[in-house]
């Protein structure tokens, strides 16, 4: 069967950079070691790092802050989302040793909220509720207000003086559309967009996808902001028929029976072995051929590579 396997696609460099991260903690680190949150946000992944001896702490109904409660000795290691002073404050007054893998994109978002904050600004953010990377940038300070959709730009006070921001993996083109209701509504907005670039490019890539395509797939965790993102762009922006997975697993073989060409992407946060391995699935795959249609076994050893 046609595939496309769009490019880019898969691991960022921030991704990269946290899981290189937790490796050398693991063999370079008293345990125990505890990861605040899911590192990035796929299973397959922190259960590889469990395995190397880097502990998660998750529960999605507590913050980063709330997390820490549970963790009272050893060495916790912040997530490529990043967090607030709060929570680096909190572990060192708990006397916990801190490993931080913040993507530095996220960072550069951090300063550039407090760089504002410093000239007299409000922030309105474009995130996510409850997602840790826009727990870290509210955290900064009660001037940082959350906006999820433009339905909260006719909440705020048409009178302050602003700065409008998001969170890195936002849709460009929600973003887009908040940022064009924010200039109508609000005179004093400066506009500040810090979708990073891993994400511009993926989800362009995506936008611009081949007339002939007909079925997309997006590889990655139910969780990852960013890969619900290219699903969203596909089937909004792309007009494609979309479905999300996790794994070759969850491949349902009915959907390549109607489709002739299929792009497969995946999330900044999802294994390249996984998207691979459905990609080659999915080129050797002939509907009327049934010794075509068993699916291989995941590689777990592969997950980090
Ligand atoms: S998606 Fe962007 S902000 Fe997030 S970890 Fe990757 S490079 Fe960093």
């Amino acid at each position: 069967m046609k595939v496309t396997a769009v490019t880019p696609r898969g691991y960022c460099k921030g991704v990269v950079r946290a899981i290189n991260i937790v490796k050398k903690a693991t063999k370079e680190v008293k345990p125990p070691i505890y990861i605040l949150g899911m590192i990035v946000h796929n299973e397959y992944i922190v259960n590889a790092l469990k395995n190397m001896g880097a502990i998660t702490i998750e529960d999605s109904q507590k913050t980063r802050l709330e997390l820490l409660d549970e963790v009272d000795e050893g060495t916790i290691i912040i997530t490529a989302h990043g967090a607030g002073d709060n929570v680096k404050a909190k572990a060192e007054a708990k006397h916990l040793a801190i490993i931080d893998a913040s993507c530095p994109d996220v960072i550069k978002t951090h300063e550039l909220i407090k760089k504002y904050l410093d000239e007299g600004k409000d922030i309105l953010y474009i995130g996510k509720n409850h997602h840790p990377e826009a727990e870290g940038a509210l955290a900064i300070s009660d001037r940082v207000h959350l906006i999820q959709s433009i339905d909260d730009i006719e909440k705020i006070d048409p009178n302050g003086d602003y700065v409008m921001t998001n969170q890195t993996t936002m849709s460009l083109y929600d973003v887009y559309t908040i940022c064009e209701k924010a200039k109508q509504c609000l005179p004093h907005v400066t506009i500040a967009k810090e979708t990073c670039n891993a994400t511009k490019i993926r989800q362009e890539a995506i936008a611009s996808l081949d007339d002939d395509i007909d079925l997309v797939i997006i590889v990655g965790d139910p969780r990852s902001n960013n890969t619900k993102k290219l699903a969203s762009i596909a089937k909004t922006q792309a007009h494609k028929p979309t479905q999300m997975i996790e794994s070759i697993n969850d491949l349902d073989l009915t959907w390549l029976n109607e489709a002739h060409h299929v792009a497969v992407s995946s999330g900044a946060s999802t294994p390249t072995s996984l998207t691979n391995q459905i990609i080659r699935f999915i080129e050797q795959y002939d509907p009327d051929d049934v010794t075509t249609h068993q699916k291989p076994a995941i590689q777990y050893e592969d997950i980090l590579r």
